[in-house]
């Protein structure tokens, strides 16, 4: 069985205000049922401790004006930096560790192949210039630019929250390094309102950046589906040298966020297919980061899903979930349309 390595520290639970989906509630649920799980107490799992990021490998990513209202604002006791987003009195500091929880996931990553980041706050919607959508700092994209600096030559990150990674698609659009793919919950439904098919990237980075928008109501399967005949086939293609993930639950039928329908077991089919395509061209490298998921009960379980396919835990029964044919024949034109625009780039 392979080891699983999970980047915690309680210090991620002092970004906080009072009544915010997006609190430390989170995190607790989800290390006490870790703490809880037969892979933790069978050694399988081990906790480590991240490191808190330099401003220095932050500002690959954002500016300096950005990182220093953070700064500002924490220091005058916190306040709001966007009308969904908050600042506390401890987030400049936390919004570091949790990039830096990507930054200790690269440094361990020769010894222990699959790491998972249970940080906060989230990183996805952060752009260059601006902190919204829950997100202070992008974690994912500061991880993947200092991968770049490491040496790693092609990336390839894999976003499966409920909503669109607007910031990680903008901070990668130019690059063909940073290949940047997301199924989410179509943008013409959803905050941030982006992300359609037609999205592929410009410049040198164009056809490194896919968007697959589910209509609402969308089940795990459907996602599954799209993630099998588009991306996989993308991924073999591209080669890249390790694959990240960002790791959000706002998908689970049961979170408030979005209104999609998966389950737990979409998450545990997520990665047992991600695990595949990673043995064969990333030597099984895998950093997946946690990102939205709002529910206590079901986001805490479907992380444990995924850290039982990250652990190639055979004895859980998983089952496959069906699709109907009124889903099926849904699925079969967004996945047209799709290749449709892909195969311009791509041999899907
Ligand atoms: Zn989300």
């Amino acid at each position: 069985m392979e080891k699983i390595a999970v980047i915690y520290s309680d210090d991620y639970l002092k970004h906080k205000v009072t009544k915010h989906p997006e609190n430390p509630l989170r995190l607790t649920k989800t290390i006490e049922i870790i703490e809880k799980s037969w892979l933790y107490k069978s050694g399988i799992i081990s906790i480590m401790q991240p490191i808190k990021a330099h401003e220095k490998e932050v500002l690959y990513v954002h500016s300096n004006e950005l990182l220093m209202r953070i700064k500002k604002l924490a220091e005058h006791g916190g306040g709001k930096i966007a009308p969904d987003t908050y600042v506390s009195r401890d987030s400049y500091n936390v919004a570091l560790l949790a990039a830096g929880g990507g930054l200790k996931a690269l440094k361990v990553i020769n010894e222990v192949k699959r790491v998972f980041v249970l940080c906060r706050p989230p990183g996805h919607h952060a752009e260059r210039d601006v902190a919204r959508g829950f997100c202070l700092i992008n974690n994912i994209a500061v991880t993947a630019r200092n991968a770049l600096n490491m040496g790693f030559k092609r990336i390839f990150i894999l976003d499966w929250d409920a909503h669109h990674g607007n910031g990680t698609q903008k901070i990668f659009y130019e690059n063909p390094n940073v290949f940047y793919a997301s199924i989410h919950q179509d943008g013409k439904t959803l905050y941030p309102y982006s992300g359609g098919i037609e999205e592929v990237g410009i410049g040198d980075g164009e056809g490194y950046t896919i968007n697959i928008p589910l209509p609402p109501n969308s089940s795990g399967a459907m996602a599954i589906a799209c993630l099998y005949e588009i991306i996989i086939p993308v991924i073999e293609e591209f080669k890249p040298d390790i694959i990240l993930i960002s790791a959000g639950y706002d998908g689970h039928w049961r979170d408030k966020l979005a209104d999609l329908r998966y389950t737990e077991d979409t998450y545990y089919n997520f990665m047992k297919h991600i695990i595949e395509v990673a043995e064969k061209v990333s030597n099984g490298k895998i950093i997946a980061m946690l990102e939205g998921g709002y529910d206590l009960k079901y986001t805490p379980q479907s992380i444990l899903r995924t850290l039982e396919a990250m652990g190639d835990h055979i004895y859980y029964e998983i089952k496959e979930e069906k699709i109907n044919v009124i889903e099926k024949r849904i699925i079969e034109i967004l996945i047209k349309k799709a290749k449709k625009v892909l195969s311009k780039y791509w041999n899907v």
